[in-house]
């Protein structure tokens, strides 16, 4: 009797969970059995493994072989496990040195000529085979993204033949290279003309981390405008950059090295999927307000969305993460985006515009408008009006915009008083911290108190006005919040309040 055990990762939610490959040759009929897969994965898995390894000139051997991938409960697409498997055998038939499998874990889905081919979630494997104080060989397609973690000693191969060599000593240990692209730009507010009180309003969501609502006509910019939020936002840290591109590794849809540490955009269109939105799937995969996990996700055209698949949104809105549940498990997913959402005032698209071509009548406008829920409307902060840009301002020899490095340093400049006084953004501050750190003068308390009454505002939406004032404040260097900054900061809540029934 032979054995051989190889380390190897699953992938569940962002995690990658350690799975064991054990190998047991016995005698009997020759057989291969593969126990812990689904039967069309062990198939598929079984067909791969012998074509590669006959290919790069081993023996499969005649004998009964097992397969255990253990734990048993855990979530394993067949792909990823090939490699492990192939070297599981080699090991237990004697081809290759099982002692020389100790402190690796490998990944990677073989084709029938002996390839490795890359696998989704390379990188949380990597970050988690570090914490095990083992190595992870990953196929050479992977290799960017494995490189991406620094210290973390991934290395790579093109082929079986090859992570034999390595393994037997004949071949050096080959680190995974990071890609050698320039970054792409981000797009610039400079491109943005005119527009004040729209810019003002993304740079106070920046500054705080506040979610916005633009309401325009078509084609007024609001798409121009949502797309120059990331571009104001401070460069994303290593860590967060590093959890963004661990969504995107297991998303399927692969990395993009030329964006590292860029905050991600994510626009769906409104026609996409409850799924595709917030995640899901027989293996759970994260949705773009995952993607979107420390960057931007702009829904356009909100009022055409799915109305259910939005309410979806209040939850990770509040919490930063999503919960997806299906019959057999569930998947946690980061999901701490700051949202900006675009929507026509009207049906037609025009209503409030100087042109007067709205016909649209007051209860087809509030009937419109009543599409979004309150308790949605309550959590974005800043609810903005943008009109169209008269002609003289977009003529070609019309000044551009401020450009986004002059915002992004005001921006750094309020966020670094807010961490400094809470350790957190204002968006996120708790009930208490909200009154502690948002005191208003007694006029102002008044005012506060009337604007209340007047816009019906929810006791959510106070607090979080609350929180835009002090935002406010904060980019203005005042200690204080001033009656300017609370003039301000309700002036955002003007637009949609008092059509909504508001609810708790
Ligand atoms: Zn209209």
């Amino acid at each position: 009797m032979s054995l051989a055990l190889v380390h190897s990762r699953a992938r569940a939610g962002v995690h990658a969970p350690g799975v064991q490959v054990e190998v047991h040759l016995s005698g009997g009929l020759p057989s291969t059995q593969i126990v812990g897969l689904p039967e069309a994965a062990v198939r598929e898995s079984r067909d791969r493994v012998r074509a590669a390894m006959l290919c790069a000139q081993f023996e499969f051997p005649a004998r009964r072989i097992t397969v255990n991938l253990a734990p048993a409960d855990l979530p394993k697409e067949g792909g990823r496990f090939d490699l492990p498997i192939a070297l599981g055998i080699l090991a237990a038939s004697g081809q290759i040195d099982r002692q020389a499998l100790a402190g690796w874990e490998f990944l990677g889905e073989l084709g029938l000529t002996g390839e490795l081919r890359p696998v989704d979630g390379a990188l949380p494997a990597v970050l988690a085979a570090a914490r095990a104080q083992r190595r992870l060989l990953v196929p050479l397609g992977n290799g960017p993204e494995a490189a991406l973690v620094r210290d973390g000693g991934a290395c790579t191969a093109r082929t079986l033949l090859e992570v034999c060599a390595m393994l037997s000593g004949a071949r050096p240990p080959v680190l995974a290279e990071p890609a050698q692209v320039a970054a792409v730009p981000m797009p610039d507010l400079r491109d943005v003309r005119g527009q004040a009180h729209a810019r003002r309003a993304l740079e106070v969501a920046a500054a705080g981390g506040h979610h916005l609502l633009f309401v325009g006509s078509p084609g007024c910019g609001k798409t121009l405008l949502a797309s120059r939020l990331p571009g104001i936002l401070p460069e994303a840290s290593e860590a967060e950059a590093l959890e963004s591109a661990a969504v995107a590794s297991v998303s399927g849809r692969g990395l993009d090295p030329s964006r590292w540490r860029q905050r991600p955009f994510r626009s769906p269109h409104h026609t996409a999927s409850a799924v595709a939105l917030v995640g899901g799937g027989a293996q759970p995969r994260p949705g773009e307000i995952s993607l979107a996990h420390h960057g931007v996700l702009f829904l356009d055209e909100l009022t055409e969305w799915d109305r259910r698949a939005l309410e979806v949104l209040r939850e990770p809105l509040e919490s930063g993460t999503v919960t997806i549940s299906r019959a057999a498990r569930s998947a946690e997913f980061p999901a701490r985006f700051q949202l900006v959402a675009a929507m026509n005032p009207c049906p037609c698209g025009w209503a409030g515009d100087t042109s007067g071509r709205c016909r649209c009548s007051a209860q087809v406008i509030a009937r419109y408008r009543a599409k979004l829920s309150g308790p949605l409307l309550d959590r974005i902060d800043l609810q903005v009006e943008v009109p169209r840009v008269p002609p003289q301002d977009l003529r070609p020899d019309a000044a551009p915009g401020e450009d986004s490095e002059a915002v992004r340093d005001r921006v750094q400049t309020a966020r670094a008083r807010q961490i400094a006084r809470n350790g957190t953004l204002n968006a996120r501050l708790g009930q208490a911290e909200t009154f502690a750190c948002c005191r208003l003068a007694d006029a102002d308390q008044a005012l506060l108190e009337r604007a209340i009454d007047r816009l019906q505002l929810s006791a959510r939406a106070m607090q979080r006005t609350l929180r835009v004032a002090r935002t406010i404040a904060d980019l203005a260097g005042s200690e204080d919040i001033a009656s300017v900054h609370l003039t301000e900061a309700l002036g955002y809540r003007q637009h949609t309040a008092g059509t909504q029934p508001h609810a708790a």
